[in-house]
């Protein structure tokens, strides 16, 4: 299981929260503990976990009740947006030169599989119809060559050599040149792996580079090696100026650390991972389905997101309809009371006015009860008064009646009503209309 420690870390946070109502700055403290404790245990780096673990206590507390979502659920997804955030957001797609070839320079250390990238690079661009071409830049192994050289073999791509004499800028410059006159489309370039960072491989990585003027130019990292993959990712950068990462063995008991640090820590995304020593194990880093499998709860996710979808839709249609219009009534007042069971949404109504505090649980309790109260009087209504509230703002006999069949005060009928028409003219400045919404005063 990828990452299954962190995974079951994480769920310990959630599981602190079971039996909750409300997410609140106190009761994430310890869920939050358990997160930073994950994180940290699955090898990310310590600034990292320190402004992930703020960001999301700070969306937490603040975060609005959502219907039928229960707080663990809700922490779920808040740290599920974070992780994708932390991987970069969006899937980071290779680039292709405008004018063929294309330009793929590889670099990393020793043993992270370099050479195996190469030819899984290769086959994954052949299946999106590019031609492709090899060229063996490790002339420090002769073992390498002949790897890349059986690999190439293996999924029918070309590979260009010169043995282990020759310099491997004059290497790839020769290379470079065979591929544009065989119209190749993508050149993939080996280079030398030392077991450490050296000047020399620095260097020669230097010349390469300046020779080639390639469009990517990918670290290879082992995500076995944790934060230190995203170390060595911000060092290539500074020393020679990369695009990005391929992050291999994924699929061995890594604990997550450099697929969650690399982008963070350099500034630079990862585009592939490595899964598996085929061929066939190359694809591109996707940061929603990765923090999607760390989290393992495919389902949670989908179901906020479908409760936060269908609210904001109902939200959104009915408010607009209604505010356009103006005639928000009685009838809308109802509806809105009742189809939102209840809380979560008027929380984000009122939240969405301007210069309306945040709500509080309090308050949401309180506001739940002043909307039974409201309910009953509003059942008693005809349906007359109910699409015309005006009937009820000038007859103080019918607000009697209302008053007297709901078992409530006249006055709070009078402030009903008041209510509604202020929250007409509410709505009408939440969206810059101007013209009329005036509340009509009560006449005795
Ligand atoms: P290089 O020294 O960087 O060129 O590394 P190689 O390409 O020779 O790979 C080193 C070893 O790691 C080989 O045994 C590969 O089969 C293995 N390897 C490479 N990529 C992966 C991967 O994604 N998953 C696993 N499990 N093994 C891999």
């Amino acid at each position: 299981e990828m990452f299954g420690q962190l995974t079951s870390g994480l769920e310990s946070a959630w599981n602190k929260l079971k039996g909750e109502e409300v997410l609140t700055k106190e009761n994430i403290v310890e869920p939050m503990r358990d997160i930073r404790r994950a994180l940290l245990e699955a090898d990310v780096s310590l600034p990292v976990v320190r402004r992930f673990v703020q960001s999301v206590s700070d969306q937490a507390v603040g975060v609005g009740l959502v219907r039928g979502v229960k707080p663990d659920q809700q922490l779920v997804k808040i740290v599920h947006d974070e992780l994708v955030k932390l991987m970069g957001g969006e899937v980071s797609e290779l680039v292709f030169a405008k004018s063929a070839p294309t330009v793929i320079l590889l670099a990393g250390l020793q043993g992270v599989g370099k050479t195996t990238v190469c030819a899984k690079l290769a086959n994954y661009l052949k299946k999106q119809g590019k031609s492709c071409m090899l060229i063996a830049g490790d002339v420090y192994r002769p073992a390498a060559i002949d790897q890349l050289v059986i690999l190439g073999e293996q999924v029918g791509v070309p590979v260009y050599t010169e043995g282990t004499d020759v310099k491997p800028s004059e290497i790839a410059r020769k290379g470079l040149s065979e591929a544009k006159k065989k119209n190749i489309d993508v050149v993939i370039v080996d280079t030398a792996g030392r077991l450490q960072i050296d000047k020399g491989m620095m260097d020669e990585l230097k010349d390469v580079k300046l020779i080639l003027n390639p469009t990517e130019v990918l670290l290879v990292v082992d995500a076995m090696t944790g934060q230190e993959a995203a170390a060595l990712v911000t060092t290539f950068n500074l020393e020679i100026g990369i695009t990005g990462a391929i992050l291999t063995k994924l699929d061995g008991d890594s604990r997550g650390g450099a697929a969650l640090s690399v982008k963070e820590v350099s500034g630079k995304p990862i585009k592939l991972v490595g899964r598996g020593e085929r061929m066939e194990d190359l694809e591109p880093f996707y940061p929603n389905r990765m923090a999607g499998r760390i989290l393992g709860m495919g389902d949670v996710l989908s179901f906020v997101e479908k409760a936060q979808e269908v609210m904001r839709q109902e939200d959104a249609e009915e408010l607009q309809k209604k505010i356009m219009s103006a005639n928000f009534d009685f009838n809308d007042f109802l509806k809105q009371t009742r189809a939102v069971a209840k809380m979560g949404s008027m929380t984000r109504v009122i939240g969405m006015i301007p210069g309306m505090a945040k709500v509080t649980p309090g308050q949401v309790r309180e506001a739940e009860k002043n909307l039974k109260i409201m309910e009953a009087m509003i059942e008693v209504m005809t349906p007359e008064e109910r699409e015309k509230p005006e009937l009820l703002a000038e007859s103080p006999e019918r607000r009697k009646r209302v008053a007297q069949a709901s078992g409530k005060t006249e006055h709070q009928v009078s402030q009903l009503v008041a209510q509604l028409f202020q929250m007409r003219v509410r709505m009408k400045n939440l969206m810059g209309v101007m013209e009329g919404g005036s509340i009509p005063s009560l006449s005795n």
